[in-house]
């Protein structure tokens, strides 16, 4: 994909890049949080636009030269408050967790009380982990999933709302494989007097085909990065309610961030675009049925699913009833050389460290993208099973990533 007068510019770089472009070829791309844009979005990316300083928002910028940005983050603007039904949107925010970081600085003094899914039941850093900024400025206090279903338990939510009194309260996750519905979130945040922010990070793709239900119209603030299930460029989006907007952009610019990643913007209005045919609603939908058959067909090879199954695009696995001795971290290096790739990740009541784990976290917004379907997924549940069962025999491993380079030349994400 790289000319061959730049690749020679700069031999030493560009050989990684090849190389890259290689392994997301030949190898299995279980990362829940990734996917493959188009080269439509990376075309975009790549662009004249990231030489461009445009501090500001449209029609309001600190710089000059910017009657074609203004037209490209209008433009993306009015694809996502469209796609979505927002009332406003703001598409700068460099990341995911600048977007959180964004809404907590708009709608919140330091040291306010925010109620957010705890991290070892599946919720993310920005929700308040001590470790992250959100949990040294705020006071968070945290709900999970019950023991009994492994879904989120919404009568200790409404007690620790009743309780603590938030703010905020954050729904949405980073690791739980079941829908979230709106409504129950905006019930106890209506009963306690609290803002409520929904952080679709991980959905916001399902939500845009149509596969899961919309959060937008309930909650006051809806923030999503653009790169997992939306398959965009690397980047988050905040959309508010009008009453919030004001504030929102404030915080984002000139509160959190400097000049905006235009060429990002770009590429996320092409995002909005794709997200917005009839093919995104298709491939939504595979999504979850694709997620559906590999959690079956893992279920079938002695793994456990945890909550028993998925509704989405991912799954948390526990190990432990295929072989008690395996450990998450263990399983992620094992099938790192067998040429899948996926992430361990801490299980509701994880008994090991969350560097070690009992478990591991499977996506299939990417193979899905590569064009993958049921019958691949039933093939990849016996690669992973055969891997780890058989994790000593190099010959083995070799077999299986011999077999996943079979499947990845049939379903090539990016064919030469
Ligand atoms: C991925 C994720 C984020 C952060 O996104 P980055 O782009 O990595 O900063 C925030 N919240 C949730 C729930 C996520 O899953």
């Amino acid at each position: 994909m790289i000319p061959d007068d730049i690749r020679a510019s700069d031999p030493e770089l560009f050989g990684y890049l090849d190389a890259e472009l290689v392994r997301q070829n030949t190898t299995l791309q279980l990362i829940a949080s990734e996917n493959f844009t188009s080269p439509a979005v990376m075309a975009a990316t790549g662009s004249v636009l990231t030489n461009k300083y445009a501090e500001g928002y449209p029609g309001k910028r600190y710089y000059g030269g910017n009657q074609h940005i203004d037209q490209v983050e209008e433009l993306a603007r009015q694809r996502v408050t469209s796609l979505f039904g927002a009332e406003h949107a703001n598409v700068q925010p460099h990341a995911g967790a600048n977007a959180n970081a964004a809404v907590y600085l708009a709608l919140l003094e330091i040291g306010d009380t925010v109620l957010g899914m705890s991290l070892d039941h599946g919720g993310h850093l920005t929700h308040g982990s001590p470790v992250n900024f959100s949990g040294r400025m705020y006071r968070f206090c945290s709900y999970g999933v019950s023991e009994s279903d492994e879904r989120i338990d919404f009568d200790q939510l409404r007690d620790v709302a009743l309780r603590e009194r938030p703010k905020l309260i954050v729904a949405g996750a980073t690791a739980y494989p079941r829908r979230i519905e709106v409504e129950p979130f905006r019930a106890i945040a209506d009963e306690v007097g609290a803002l409520l922010m929904f952080d679709a990070a991980h959905i916001a793709g399902l939500i845009a085909g149509g596969a899961h239900p919309s959060p937008v119209a309930l909650a006051d603030v809806v923030t999503f990065t653009t790169h997992k299930t939306l398959r965009g460029p690397r980047g988050g989006c905040i959309l508010t309610k009008a009453e919030h907007a004001q504030a929102i952009d404030k915080a984002v610019f000139p509160g959190l961030q400097g000049g905006p990643l235009e060429h990002v913007v770009a590429a996320k209005a092409v995002a909005f675009k794709e997200a917005a045919q009839p093919s995104f609603r298709t491939y939504a939908a595979q999504v979850v049925t694709n997620a559906q058959a590999l959690a079956e067909a893992l279920a079938g090879e002695g793994f456990r699913l945890i909550s028993g199954g998925t509704e989405n695009h991912l799954m948390l696995v526990d190990l432990r009833p295929f072989d008690a001795e395996l450990t998450g971290k263990q399983a992620q290096e094992v099938l790192d050389r067998a040429g899948i790739t996926l992430n361990r990740n801490a299980i509701p009541g994880d008994p090991r460290s969350p560097f070690v784990t009992s478990g591991v976290r499977i996506g299939a917004a990417a193979v899905t993208t590569a064009g993958m379907g049921v019958p691949e997924m039933v093939e990849i549940a016996h690669l992973i099973a055969r891997a780890l069962r058989e994790r000593d025999d190099e010959t083995s491993l070799d077999a299986v990533r011999d077999q996943v380079g079979v499947l990845c030349a049939k379903h090539t994400p990016y064919p030469a």
